[in-house]
């Protein structure tokens, strides 16, 4: 692989790190920054502080070479040639992205420049964020010849954010100058040009050295709405199918066949057209109202998203009816929750639904047993164990004597349960699963009331699910007895075995 390039990257978190690593492993020098010293202390330690595939490998790969860790902003910019910003771009109040970290760090960039640097906005930022970086740097008395500010959107996702990194469906990079788009491109060369894919080591993924990512390279402002753009999109898509799998279910059809054959069509895709109980994460709500108040600061009507919005608070709602529906009501109920993380694969629970729904089942009386391969730790700092809330190591364990199994999230541990296992470890043997992680066929035939999302009566039972403004409680459990006759799988299609492909979410 070709030059080095000694880069610089403020923020250690899901993104930073993951691209400190990543750009380590395809041969750049790399200094890490973070203001939170004990993060910082634990990554000199050897630590890990969040949990990512191949990371950990990485980083142990490279930390005594290839990336250093600090605190100290100052002295570690002055080398570098280009200075990634990945801080936080949280929600405000007014559902604007609040960049004050990124404020922040642009002023201290400012001081420590002595010579050329490309400053990138890697955190995903609003339209003319560029442009607010470059007046906080200028104002600091850097002229204008020794930086440039150009964007390059990470899209990686949690929980498979090393081989998204690596393996890109596209590198964007928003520059105004031919210096800057240079530096970039330089970056991404052992990618783009396919050479890291031939290294004996390298992360397997699905580019390969014949397939390499592809660069668009464009303007600032382009690459910033093209990451708002590309999230709200994708929140769009899983708000839509959440209110065709809720069609579904009044109608009695199977909304993981109406979303086969709707993903069949080339023009939609399958992918984010999984029903469940609403998108989270650390980016697809903020994400969403942030390119929401864009549209409003530019006089644009961008209602959709609010309807986008609102449909997911909505989802949320009605599973949370589903499962009092499957028990009537919850005061002194044992539940078993599996799934804390706003989806599988993470420890992340930012804006997580399955802690929502926890604590409004908790507010309802109900006794939580909880369980998650990765999240607990986080999610106890949230809600604290106690007499109603305990956390579990083992899915079994939490289901021991429970009323109910409430399935939060999509590990792949959780489409895998020895079910006969642990239906004889429940009070009474009622699964009501949120991301549809098994056929119905499967719990009903072993004596399992089963509820999942837009698979409905025909699969076992009547879920009532009350209309807001209603007050309309139907018991849940009528049809238990008729077992729909299996829907031959279509030709190259997934069938519904629980099986799961790589969790969708940002
Ligand atoms: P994070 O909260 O995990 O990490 C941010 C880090 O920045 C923290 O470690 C924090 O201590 C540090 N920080 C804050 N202010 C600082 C300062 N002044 N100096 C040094 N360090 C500072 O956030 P994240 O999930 O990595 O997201 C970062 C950005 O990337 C956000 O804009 C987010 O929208 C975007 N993004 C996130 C993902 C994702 O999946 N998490 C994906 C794509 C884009």
């Amino acid at each position: 692989m070709k030059d080095q390039i000694q880069i610089y990257i403020v923020g250690s978190g899901y993104v930073g790190l993951v691209a400190a690593a990543c750009f380590a492993e395809i041969g750049h020098r790399v200094v890490c920054v973070d203001n939170d010293e004990a993060k910082v202390q634990m990554l000199r330690e050897g630590g890990v502080p969040i949990h990512e595939e191949y990371l950990p490998e990485l980083l142990n790969r490279h930390r005594a070479n290839r990336v250093e860790f600090t605190s100290d902003l100052k002295s570690a910019a002055r080398a570098a040639q280009a200075i990634f910003i990945a801080v936080g771009t949280p929600q405000s109040e007014t559902g604007s992205a609040d960049l004050s970290y990124v404020d922040a760090v642009a002023s201290e960039i400012a001081r420590s420049i002595g010579d050329y640097k490309v400053i990138v906005e890697k955190s995903t930022v609003p339209v003319y964020t560029n442009e607010w970086i470059r007046k906080v740097v200028e104002r600091n008395g850097v002229p204008q010849d020794l930086f440039d500010v150009a964007s390059n959107p990470e899209f990686l996702r949690e929980g498979t954010a090393v081989v998204d990194f690596l393996h890109p469906d596209r590198i964007v990079l928003g520059a105004q100058t031919e210096r800057a788009a240079a530096v970039l491109r330089a970056i991404y060369e052992p990618l783009t040009s396919g050479a890291y894919y031939r290294v004996d080591h390298a992360v397997p993924g699905p580019r390969t050295s014949d397939d390499p990512p592809p660069v668009l390279l464009t303007t600032t402002k382009a690459a910033e709405i093209i990451k708002h753009a590309s999230n709200a999109f994708l929140a769009t898509k899983i708000s839509f199918i959440n209110v065709v799998a809720n069609i579904c279910e009044e109608v009695g059809a199977d909304v993981q066949d109406v979303a086969r054959g709707m993903g069949l069509d080339s023009r939609i895709g399958p992918k984010f057209l999984r029903a469940g109980i609403g998108y989270g994460g650390s980016c697809f709500p903020k994400d969403v109202a942030a390119f929401r108040h864009v549209a409003e600061q530019m006089n644009v009507d961008f209602g959709l998203l609010e309807e986008v919005e609102k449909i997911n608070a909505e989802q949320k709602r009605r599973f949370f009816q589903k499962v009092r529906s499957a028990l009537w009501t919850f005061r002194g109920k044992k539940i078993a929750a599996l799934g804390l993380a706003f989806k599988g694969g993470t420890d992340d629970i930012r804006e997580s639904p399955a802690l929502e729904i926890v604590e409004m089942m908790l507010r309802e009386g109900a006794l939580v047993r909880a369980y998650d391969p990765a999240a607990a730790a986080r999610a106890s700092e949230m809600i604290p164990a106690g007499p109603q809330m305990r956390y579990m190591d083992d899915p079994y364990e939490a289901a021991r004597d429970a009323d109910a199994v409430v399935i939060l999230n999509d590990w792949q541990e959780f489409a895998e349960l020895d079910l006969p296992r642990l239906k004889k470890t429940m009070h009474f043997p009622i699964i009501v699963d949120g991301r549809n992680l098994y056929a119905p066929q499967v719990p009903l035939e072993l004596g399992f009331t089963y509820i999942s999302i837009g698979r409905p009566a025909a699969h076992g039972l009547t879920v009532s699910v009350e209309r807001a403004g209603s007050d309309l409680r139907r018991p849940a459990m009528q049809a238990r007895a008729f077992v729909p006759p299996r829907i031959a799988p279509l030709v190259g299609c997934e069938t519904q075995t629980g099986t799961l492909a790589r969790s969708e979410g940002a």
